[in-house]
C-alpha cells in the first residue's frame, strides 16, 4: 500500500510502521461529543489517518466554548458544531471519511455504533455516559472514556466484558460532574483528549497497550499522571451478568 507523504513520519516508527498505517487507514472510530475532547481526538485522529471518523453531537457553538474548543472560529457561533468539523476536517485531510451525525446520544442510535471498531466517550455529563457504556456493551464495541474538570483530567479504556466497563469505576465520583458547573482549565481537555485519539490508534494498529483496568488520572496543577487500578466487578449492573 502507497502512503501519502503527510503520514512519513509515522511510517518510519518502529513498532508501528506501514502495518500500523495500513490498519489505521482501515479503521473506524466513533466520537461522541465534538466539545472540548472531541476536538483534539477528531483533530488527531484525521491528522494521523483513521480512515473514517463518526462524529456525534446536538450543539451549536457558543461563545463560551473557545477556551477549549479549538476547531470552531468565531464565524460559527450558533452554528452546528458536527457540520463545522466535518468540514474543516475533510478540507485538513481529504483522505479521511467524516461522518458527522447531528443528534444528541439516544438508545435509538445503538445501531450506529456496531459499525465502529472503536468509540470515543467525550461527553461532559454522567447519565449521557452510562448510556453509551450500556450501548456500547451491547454492541461488544470498545469505548475509549475521557473526562476533564476544573485541572484535572482522566482516561480509561473498556474492551466489553474483558475488563472494568465505566459503571465497574463507581462513577458517583466528582471526576464525573460536568464543566458547566464547576469549569475547566482549556489545555486539560486539549490533554485528554489526544490521549483518546492515541487509545483509538493503539487499538487499531495493536502497538502497545491500552488502558484497560487502568484509570489514568492527570493533575495539570502538580503535573503528574497517576494510574488508579479497576477490577471488573462481577455484580456490576452493566457488565456483571453472566454473557
Ligand atoms: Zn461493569
Amino acid at each position: 500500500m502507497d502512503f501519502s507523504p503527510r503520514y512519513s513520519r509515522q511510517v518510519i516508527v518502529d513498532g508501528f510502521g506501514p502495518e500500523g498505517q495500513e490498519a489505521l487507514a482501515r479503521g473506524r472510530v466513533m466520537i461522541v461529543g465534538m466539545g472540548g475532547l472531541g476536538n483534539p481526538a477528531a483533530q488527531y485522529l484525521a491528522a494521523a489517518g483513521a480512515g473514517t471518523i463518526g462524529i456525534m453531537d446536538n450543539d451549536v457553538v457558543s461563545i463560551s466554548n473557545f477556551n477549549r474548543q479549538v476547531l470552531y472560529q468565531p464565524d460559527d457561533l450558533n452554528q452546528v458544531k458536527v457540520t463545522i468539523v466535518q468540514e474543516r476536517l475533510a478540507r485538513f485531510n481529504p483522505e479521511v471519511e467524516i461522518i458527522a451525525f447531528k443528534q444528541r446520544l439516544n438508545e435509538d442510535s445503538s445501531d450506529i455504533f456496531g459499525e465502529y471498531d472503536i468509540v470515543l466517550d467525550c461527553l461532559d455529563n454522567l447519565p449521557d455516559r452510562l448510556l453509551l457504556n450500556q450501548i456500547c456493551l451491547a454492541a461488544k464495541t470498545p469505548l475509549v472514556h475521557g473526562g476533564a474538570i476544573r485541572f484535572y483530567g482522566q482516561l480509561t479504556t473498556i474492551i466489553p466484558f474483558k475488563g472494568p466497563c465505566l459503571r465497574c469505576f463507581s462513577p458517583g465520583s466528582a471526576f464525573f460532574c460536568d464543566c458547566e458547573r464547576v469549569g475547566v482549565l482549556g489545555p486539560i481537555p486539549g490533554v485528554i483528549g489526544v490521549l483518546q485519539a492515541m487509545e483509538a490508534v493503539k487499538y487499531l494498529s495493536g502497538a502497545g497497550e491500552v488502558l484497560v483496568g487502568r484509570l489514568l488520572v492527570f493533575d495539570g496543577l502538580q503535573g503528574t499522571v497517576n494510574e488508579v487500578r479497576v477490577e471488573r466487578n462481577p455484580k456490576c449492573p452493566a457488565c456483571g451478568s453472566p454473557n
